[in-house]
């Protein structure tokens, strides 16, 4: 199995046609050694899935999911809706979700109920803003965020803890080209393992952590060659093709 797990957010960019030729540039590339998960629009994931095809490497996942099993909730997608179209992963709990769209903890965590109980990989994303970093209360934020989510799920995850993943994304780095520290990154990824290991116990050492904030071609490997990072979650440099193909073989 690869070591690193490499994911790209295209969050609302692109279109069906810009999207699919980045699907195929990245397949073309015979130096990507690690495995590879990529995050379009949900209308695209079937055009890009069934690019991929049986492709080992690459697998296509969704932003986000509905909070709810199914009913009267309009413009949703639920979890067991997105089987049928090749998603092997559900993103859950973006920054992006959580502030833009106001997304509560409990949401998140009914969403990761729901995807952990129809079988997706779970990317469950964790981060602390600009004002809870100054204020020195990064990891206090990180250990509700990842409390609050796992809670209700925890005997779930423990019967299939590799299918959870965790993204810490520092939500200042995401999309500003500020990358967090070195030291950073190290000490906050050693406080979500603990943090883990106390929730979840020894099936922990099944959960990988991927950093998010700003990756790219440039400082990828030295990223991903820190402790207890096991891959990376990719905004921006994603789009680019030979940008998206450097870090995915990076290491
Ligand atoms: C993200 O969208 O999760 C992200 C990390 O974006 P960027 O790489 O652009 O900072």
């Amino acid at each position: 199995m690869a070591k690193y797990l490499i994911v790209a957010n295209w969050k609302q960019n692109g279109s069906k046609k810009i999207l699919e030729n980045l699907t195929k540039s990245f397949l073309k590339a015979r130096k990507i050694k690690n495995s590879v998960v990529l995050l379009p629009p949900s209308i695209y994931l079937s055009s890009i899935s069934s690019i991929i095809g049986k492709d080992k490497k690459f697998s296509v996942g969704i932003q986000n999911i509905s909070p709810h099993k199914e009913g009267a909730f309009t413009g949703e997608i639920s979890a067991s809706m997105i089987k049928d179209f090749g998603a092997r992963y559900i993103l859950i709990g973006h920054s992006e979700r959580r502030h833009i769209f106001q997304e509560s903890n409990n949401e998140i965590s009914n969403k990761l109920i729901l995807s952990m109980e129809n079988k997706f990989s779970t990317i469950l994303c964790v981060g602390e803003t600009i004002i809870e970093r100054n204020k020195k209360i990064t990891k206090k934020v990180i250990a509700n965020q990842l409390k609050t989510a796992l809670f209700k799920s925890k005997q779930l995850i423990k019967q299939n803890s590799s299918k959870l993943i965790i993204a810490y994304e520092p939500v200042w780095a995401i999309g500003t080209g500020k990358t967090a520290q070195i030291q950073d990154i190290e000490d906050v990824h050693a406080y979500i393992r603990l943090s883990l290991s106390r929730i979840i116990g020894p099936k922990h050492k099944s959960i990988k952590i991927l950093y998010g904030g700003s990756v790219n071609n440039k400082n990828a490997s030295t990223i991903l060659s820190l402790d207890d990072v096991d891959g990376a979650l990719v905004g921006g440099a994603s789009l680019n093709s030979k940008k998206f193909i450097e870090i995915c073989s990076s290491i």
